[in-house]
C-alpha cells in the first residue's frame, strides 16, 4: 500500500497491507491476548496507558511531522491534536477507576439480598478509524477499551497508516502486549475483513455510507456496534452579538483542519439585520487565512487529504452557482502538485443546494439570512445529520431555548467545533449511534453484569 503526501503527491512510504488471512490470524491472536489482559489488575493497565502518554510527550514533534506528511494537516494543528490527546488521556487516567468500579445498588438485610453491578470487558473489539483526527478518534476508543480489559484490533484509515503504526509502537513500548493492541493495516477491503471477524464490538468512525454498511454486516451476529459518523453542523448568529468576534470564532470553526472535521461548522444562519456586516467580517477573516506548505508553522489551510474530495467540492460549487448562490471568495481547485482547494464562501444560499444539505468535509461554507429564531431552528433541523449545532447570542435564556429545540448530540453557546473529554460525544440520525468520551464512553467498552447475591 503506497502512502502519498497529499500536499505534494509524493509517495512517502510503501507498506505491506493485511489481507483476509492475516486479519483472521490477528483476530485469533487478540482473542488469546485478551484473556490474559483482562486478568492484569486495572492499576497495571492504567500504568501502561500513563507510559504511553509519556512516549507521546517524548516524541511529540516527530509524531506531528509524520501526521502532517500523510494527511496534509498544518503542522501547528498536528501539534495541537497531540496536545489535546494528552488531555484526553489524563481524563481516562483520572476517571476510569471510578467509572468501572463495582457498584452495590441494593442491600436488603432482612432478605439477605445484595444486588451489584460489575463492568466486564466486552472482549475483542474492532476499532475502525478515520484519518482526519487519527489521534483523537482512535484514542477515544482504544484508550478506554484497553483500560477496561479489552483487546483492540485497530485499523487506522489508509490515509493515516503511519500515525496508526506509531500509535501501536508506542503502546507496545509502554507495555501493552502485541496481541492485545493489534494494528490492522489496509483500505476498506481490509476494514470489511476485520468487521467480518467474530469480534465482541465494532467501534467505527467514518462516513455515513461506510457506517451503514458496517451496521448491516454486524447486525446478523448481534455484535455491539458504535458508529461516529458525519455531520452538517449549523451555527445560528443572533443580532445581539459582537459581529467581528462571532465571525472570527465561526470562521475558525468552519476552516480549522481545512474544514475536514466531523464537527466543523458547515452551515451558517445569520439574523437578517446583521447579515451584511457579519458576511463582510467573515470574508475578511477567511481572506486572512494562510494556505501553503503544511510543514510551515504559519500555515492555517492545509491540503485536502483524499483526492476524490476535490471532485465533491467542485460539484457543490457548481451546483450552488447554478442555483443562484453568490461566490464571495475561493471556489476552485488550486492547480499544481497535491490536493488543494481554496477557502470558499457563498451567500444567497438555500436548502435546494447540496452545499447546505450534504457533508462538504472541506474548506467551503454557505451563509444564509434568516428572519427570526423559529426560521433558524427549522433550518438547523432540516438535515439527516445531528452531530453538533451552535448559537451565538448574548442572551443565555434565548440560547437555551434555541438549543433545546435543536436535534443534535452536542450543542454550543458562543463556541463551536469543540470536543470535551468530560462530555459524551454522540450523534443523532445519520451522525451515528452510541457514544465515546465522558464516563459513559468508558463504560461503553464494558458489559454491565448483574449480580443477585443472597447470603445464607
Ligand atoms: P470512511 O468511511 O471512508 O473510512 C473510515 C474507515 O472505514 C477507514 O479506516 C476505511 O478504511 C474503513 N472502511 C471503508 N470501507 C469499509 C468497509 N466496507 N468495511 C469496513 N471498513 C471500511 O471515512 P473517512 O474518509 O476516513 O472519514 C471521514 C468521515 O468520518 C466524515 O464523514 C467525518 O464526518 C467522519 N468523522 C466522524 C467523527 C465523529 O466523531 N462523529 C470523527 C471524525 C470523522
Amino acid at each position: 500500500m503506497k502512502i502519498v503526501n497529499p500536499a505534494t503527491g509524493a509517495v512517502i512510504a510503501d507498506i505491506a497491507a493485511d489481507n483476509a488471512a492475516t486479519v483472521k490470524r490477528k483476530y485469533e491472536a487478540a482473542r488469546a491476548g485478551q484473556r490474559r489482559w483482562a486478568k492484569v489488575p486495572i492499576g497495571k493497565r492504567l500504568d501502561a496507558i500513563a507510559r504511553f502518554r509519556e512516549r507521546i510527550v517524548a516524541m511529540h514533534d516527530a509524531l506531528a511531522r509524520t501526521l502532517t506528511s500523510e494527511v496534509g494537516k498544518p503542522i501547528r494543528q498536528s501539534k495541537n491534536e497531540l496536545n489535546g490527546l494528552l488531555g484526553r488521556i489524563d481524563f481516562f487516567l483520572a476517571e476510569s477507576l471510578r467509572a468501572l468500579r463495582e457498584q452495590r445498588v441494593h442491600a436488603d438485610v432482612k432478605q439477605h439480598m445484595d444486588e451489584r453491578i460489575t463492568h466486564e470487558p466486552l472482549g475483542v473489539i474492532a476499532n475502525i478509524s478515520a484519518w482526519n483526527y487519527p489521534y483523537f478518534v482512535g484514542s477515544n476508543v482504544f484508550v478506554p477499551a484497553l483500560i477496561a480489559g479489552n483487546a483492540v484490533l485497530y485499523k487506522p484509515s489508509e490515509f493515516a497508516t503511519l500515525t496508526g503504526l506509531s500509535i501501536a509502537e508506542m503502546l507496545h513500548d509502554a507495555g501493552v502486549p502485541r496481541d492485545v493492541f493489534v494494528p490492522v493495516v489496509g483500505n476498506g477491503a481490509t476494514g470489511a475483513a476485520l468487521a467480518r471477524q467474530p469480534v465482541d464490538g465494532v467501534f467505527f468512525t467514518g462516513s455515513y455510507a461506510t457506517g451503514a454498511r458496517i451496521a448491516a454486516a454486524a447486525s446478523r451476529r448481534m455484535t455491539k456496534v458504535q458508529l461516529e459518523l458525519g455531520g452538517k453542523d449549523p451555527v445560528y448568529v443572533c443580532e445581539d452579538v459582537d459581529v467581528k468576534a462571532a465571525a472570527a470564532g465561526i470562521a475558525d470553526g468552519a476552516f480549522y483542519n481545512t474544514g475536514q472535521s466531523c464537527c466543523a461548522v458547515e452551515r451558517i444562519y445569520v439574523h437578517e439585520s446583521i447579515h451584511d456586516a457579519f458576511v463582510s467580517a467573515f470574508v475578511a477573516e477567511v481572506k486572512g487565512f494562510k494556505m501553503g506548505d503544511p510543514m510551515d508553522e504559519s500555515t492555517y489551510i492545509g491540503a485536502i487529504t483524499r483526492r476524490p474530495q476535490l471532485d465533491l467540492l467542485k460539484k457543490q460549487v457548481a451546483d450552488a452557482k447554478k442555483k443562484g448562490a453568490k461566490l464571495l471568495t475561493g471556489g476552485s481547485v488550486v492547480r499544481g502538485k497535491g490536493n488543494w482547494f481554496e477557502p470558499t464562501v457563498f451567500v444567497d444560499v438555500d436548502h435546494s443546494m447540496a452545499l447546505m444539505k450534504d457533508e462538504s468535509f472541506g474548506p467551503i461554507i454557505g451563509i444564509e439570512a434568516v428572519a427570526d429564531d423559529e426560521a433558524a431552528v427549522d433550518l438547523m433541523n432540516d438535515t439527516d445529520y445531528g452531530l453538533t449545532a451552535g448559537v451565538y447570542t448574548t442572551d443565555a435564556k434565548r440560547a437555551r431555548r434555541i438549543l433545546g429545540q435543536v436535534r443534535s448530540g452536542s450543542v454550543y453557546w458562543n463556541c463551536c467545533d469543540r470536543v470535551s473529554p468530560r462530555l459524551p460525544w454522540s450523534g443523532v440520525g445519520h451522525s451515528g449511534i452510541g457514544l465515546t468520551l465522558s464516563t459513559y464512553g468508558i463504560q461503553a467498552f464494558t458489559r454491565p453484569k448483574a449480580w443477585h447475591l443472597r447470603s445464607p
